[in-house]
């Protein structure tokens, strides 16, 4: 599925990448409150509440969903969750912060040490935390002002830090996709990075494998896998043409350009001192018993390493096992499909689903999730070229109105539109092609066998395209004493 890490440049450097990921928790209210987290699209500063205002006197109250979700990540990732977990204040003064300091894990984060497989390579999982998110800044063009919008503030997140281990920025966005099919499968994050719900950190540097790390830079913000992937291509090389004229790379907090394609310098990178984190003396530690642990294991939906192994059983091809157990909404939709179609060829399905439904949508930029195709449709449409009542050609004129919602065996019904398996009618269509193609004949009883198939167009043509095509050729192989 993946290359391997690809081996150093010319240059003998060696990329070094470690990401900082962070996810926002799919539960229906903050991490600390009561407020309702479904604020996207909303007006701003509609989804706050005292404690999301950080007033004094108000007391957070931990949300045990976002804890079991933050368990079931940390299990998937092959973290150990067990024992204590505790909240610790990590302070700073910024308008996006209204107490004055994010509520976060520091020395006892919730999952620690697991790993991941990304193309056979094993990637370290640091640690996964939890922790709340701030608002957000906004700062208009020209405008002497910024405004504020805290309906993002205190949103239930996830933050995992991986090891310095990944080598690519392709290796990088499969990492990344591998996460979010995580997440999903699970149903701890919708992972949707166009709504803020699955952001990245970067950090980068080079240097010559078999001698220490260099020194990194850290991206921050991306919010698309394309932009982690083109502003670490970016950063490996501007750090590379430093290295090797002899330069240091100076260690930065950086920002990319989405429109100039480019990284640049946000600021100098703070200690950790500066945060002056301590226990937050209102949220009492927890302990993570084993029983927590086996009940949160029993509810552990599919994970897209046993679903690419469920379709690799089943008969997919490893290219389209492997693409569909990484697309959630893909591998629901072929699921739901399946379903209502037990009878199906997974394989058909699959081929339906990947080329002439992913074509169709990815031409109008629509998500399989808003287009107006049903499984049922998709798998009714199939299932009449698996029965020969459609040919594979109909079927793949009628998909269109489909896609915009038709029921295909109603399209079928109104239309007429079935094969036509009367052996009869097929019979005269081909002696009329015989007669009308008398060299194509010759050329067959010559043993030219391929011009037979000059022969199969003239018959699909009277048939108006509705003959059913095994038929067809059986009887022109019976006419031409094949
Ligand atoms: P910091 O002290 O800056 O927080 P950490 O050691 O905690 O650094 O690591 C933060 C992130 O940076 C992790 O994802 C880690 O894998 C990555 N990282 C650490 N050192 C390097 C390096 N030399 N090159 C690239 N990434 C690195
Ligand atoms: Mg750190």
């Amino acid at each position: 599925m993946s290359q391997p890490a690809s081996p150093p440049s010319s240059t003998g450097l060696q990329a070094v990448i470690g990401l900082e990921v962070h996810l926002h928790l799919n539960t229906r209210t903050k991490i600390f409150s009561a407020a309702s987290t479904d604020y996207f699209g909303q007006e701003p500063n509609t989804f706050t509440d005292p404690l999301t205002l950080g007033l004094p006197g108000t007391l957070p109250t931990l949300n045990a969903r976002a804890v079991d979700l933050a368990i079931m990540f940390g299990l998937a990732l092959g973290c150990d969750v067990s024992g204590f977990t505790q909240f610790h204040r990590k302070n700073y003064f910024y308008p996006d912060a209204p107490k004055n300091y994010q509520l976060s894990q520091y020395d006892r984060p919730i999952a620690r040490n697991g790993s991941v497989m990304v193309g056979g390579e094993r990637i370290g999982i640091t640690r996964a935390h939890l922790e709340d998110d701030a608002g957000k800044l906004m700062h208009p063009l020209y405008a002497p002002y910024s405004l504020l919008d805290l309906n993002r503030a205190g949103m239930p997140l996830i933050e995992m830090v991986t090891e310095p281990e990944l080598r690519t920025p392709e290796q990088t966005r499969e990492f990344l996709t591998l996460i979010r099919a995580t997440a999903q499968s699970l149903g701890v994050s919708e992972a949707n990075p166009e709504e803020g719900q699955m952001r990245c950190d970067v950090n980068v540097s080079v240097h010559v494998p078999g001698t220490p790390l260099g020194t990194k830079v850290e991206i921050k913000n991306l919010n698309s896998f394309r932009s982690v992937q083109r502003s670490l291509e970016y950063e490996i090389a501007r750090q590379t043409r430093i290295v090797s004229a002899g330069g240091t790379v100076s260690q930065d907090t950086m920002g990319w350009d989405e429109g100039g394609q480019r990284t640049f310098v946000m600021r100098t990178k703070e200690g950790e001192a500066d945060y002056r984190y301590f226990p937050d003396p209102d949220l009492p530690p927890l302990d993570i018993t084993p029983v927590w642990i086996a009940r949160i294991r029993a509810q552990m939906p599919e994970l897209p390493a046993q679903k690419r192994e469920r379709y690799l059983g089943a008969g997919l091809r490893e290219q389209d096992a492997d693409s569909v157990s990484m697309d959630v909404p893909l591998s629901r939709f072929l699921d739901a499909a399946m379903q209502t179609g037990p009878a199906l060829d997974l394989q058909r399905l699959a081929n339906w689903l990947l080329t002439d439904v992913t074509g169709w949508l990815g031409a109008r930029e629509l998500s399989l999730d808003a287009s107006a195709l049903t499984p049922a449709h998709l798998a009714a449409l199939v299932g009449l070229v698996e029965d020969g009542t459609v040919s594979g050609k109909m079927a793949k004129e009628l998909l269109p109105e489909v896609m915009e919602g038709a029921d295909p065996a109603e399209l079928v019904r109104e239309r007429g539109l079935m094969v036509v398996t009367d052996v009869a009618a097929i019979e005269a269509a081909v002696d009329a092609a015989l007669l009308a193609n008398p060299a194509a004949v010759a050329q067959v009883r010559a043993g030219n066998l391929k011009a037979a198939n000059a022969l199969f167009g003239p018959v699909m043509k009277a048939m108006n395209g509705q003959a059913g095509p095994d038929v067809v050729r059986r009887v022109l192989n019976e006419r031409l004493g094949l």
